[in-house]
């Protein structure tokens, strides 16, 4: 069988990781699998070229060309490292970066999305005997301008390979045995999920859970790719992330995230009349914002609120934006606050159930949280919060839903006679 494995960066941390990582390759291929494997960059080191950009260029947006010219060179050393400690350990292997195997983006630098793939140079390796070893998070555009897939963007690589190349299965290997009801960082009564569906991990990342970028979950169901989240030290299975089954539509929710990385902004009394929400979203789309939830206030005489959510690092770029595009409408009042949080509660079972939204509510209510604003869609629920209160709130709701894990059985010393 065709297996693509993914090692994220904490994984390759160090070189007596790469040559741990080495030995599972090796078992793979000693199993009868023809194997490539997909790496991210050292741990850390994607941070530290990003700063490098930084140090240079000013914190003010850094040309992105030139960013992704550096930070994808993290991913090269790695795809070496590992390529020559599988044949340190005697076993086949070639290292190939994202322009070698084609991995064709679109030109949207810092966050490219991969439009093709070439599976000849892969095949030709795999056909000679060796580990193909590809570069995570990388590709090159249409004129061959060097891109990147966006933050955690190897997993895309991984599953975008695996679709390409009709592979049995894709694994991803982390630093956690799975994908668990909540991020195990910040509860420890998360638990690991055996199944999870499409769908569910589809919201969970987009909504935060950063274990697999949303990207390779829109790949993994769109080609249908068996896609295993497994821990890189131990032996545990892992997580499958599958097609729903009637099993999973029984439990209400079955995970949790949060995102830190959210900002508000709040326009106050907008002339309420046709046209103004387009007036003032229209230009954030053109220069790249991401608007997430929109909340529109009831009128009052003739004015309302408009306040809308963006990511923290597009806070800046959006308010300048915002106030510009107001302007002309004579409104004075722009206010923004960068120290918020979302917190949402997923599961497919929440399509034939109600209450839920009620008891989310209730549950951070009982913490004393303030919702500042909600959206729902068939399967999430998601509220914004000051940030503040974003851990208590996951582990809040984490019990609230029945979702922590039974305190351990504590073994009885005592014998029976
Ligand atoms: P890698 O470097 O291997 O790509 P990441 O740091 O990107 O690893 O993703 C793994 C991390 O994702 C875990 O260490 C964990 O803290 C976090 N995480 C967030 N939500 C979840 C979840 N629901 N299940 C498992 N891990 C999660
Ligand atoms: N090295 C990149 C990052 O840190 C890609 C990845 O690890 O998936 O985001
Ligand atoms: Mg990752």
């Amino acid at each position: 069988m065709l297996i693509v494995q993914k090692y994220g960066g904490t994984s390759v941390g160090d070189v007596d990781r790469i040559r741990s990582v080495a030995r599972r390759c090796l078992e793979a291929r000693a199993a009868g699998h023809d194997l490539v494997v997909v790496v991210s960059a050292m741990a850390g080191e994607t941070n530290r070229l990003l700063g490098l950009t930084r140090q240079v260029f000013g914190a003010s947006a850094p040309s992105e060309r030139e960013q992704d010219v550096v930070v994808a060179t993290g991913e090269q050393v790695s795809v070496g490292l590992l390529a020559l400690a599988i044949q340190a350990a005697g076993g086949k292997a070639v290292s190939l970066l994202g322009h070698q195997v084609k991995i064709v983006t679109d030109g949207t630098f810092s966050r490219a999305r991969i439009k093709s793939i070439d599976g000849g140079r892969i095949f030709a390796a795999l056909g000679r005997g060796e580990i193909a070893v590809v570069a995570g998070f990388q590709g090159t555009d249409e004129h061959g301008n060097v891109t990147t897939l966006g933050r955690g963007g190897s997993d895309t690589t991984a599953v975008a390979l695996a679709a390409a190349l009709g592979a049995g299965a894709c694994e991803i290997y982390t630093d956690v045995d799975g994908v668990y009801t909540t991020d195990p960082a910040i509860c420890p009564a998360a638990r690991k999920l055996d199944r999870v569906s499409y769908e569910e991990m589809l919201e969970l990342s987009s909504l935060g859970a950063k274990v697999l970028q949303i990207r390779s979950v829109e790949f993994a169901m769109k080609y249908r790719v068996p896609l295993w989240v497994r821990s890189s030290f131990g032996r545990d299975p892992g997580t499958l992330v599958c097609e729903e089954d009637e099993a999973m539509e029984d439990v209400l929710v079955s995970g949790i995230a949060h995102d830190r990385n959210e900002a508000k902004i709040a326009i106050r009394r907008v002339p309420d009349v046709p046209g103004v929400a387009a007036k003032i979203l229209t230009p954030l789309a053109e220069a790249d914002v991401v608007v997430d939830m929109i909340v529109q206030n009831v009128s009052q005489d003739g004015h309302t609120d408009l306040t809308f959510t963006v990511g923290r690092s597009d806070l800046e770029k959006a308010t300048a934006i915002v106030k510009e595009a107001v302007e002309p409408l004579g409104v004075r009042k722009v206010d923004t606050d960068d120290e918020v949080a979302k917190v949402s509660i997923v599961g497919v079972g929440m399509r034939n159930h109600s209450g839920v939204a009620s008891k989310m509510f209730q549950t951070l209510a009982a913490e004393g949280i303030n919702v500042l604003m909600i959206s729902t869609s068939e399967i999430k629920i998601s509220c914004v919060i000051h940030e503040k209160y974003v851990e208590l709130a996951v582990r809040a709701l984490h019990a609230a839903f029945g979702l922590d894990a039974p305190a351990p059985v504590l073994a009885v010393a005592a014998g029976r006679g």
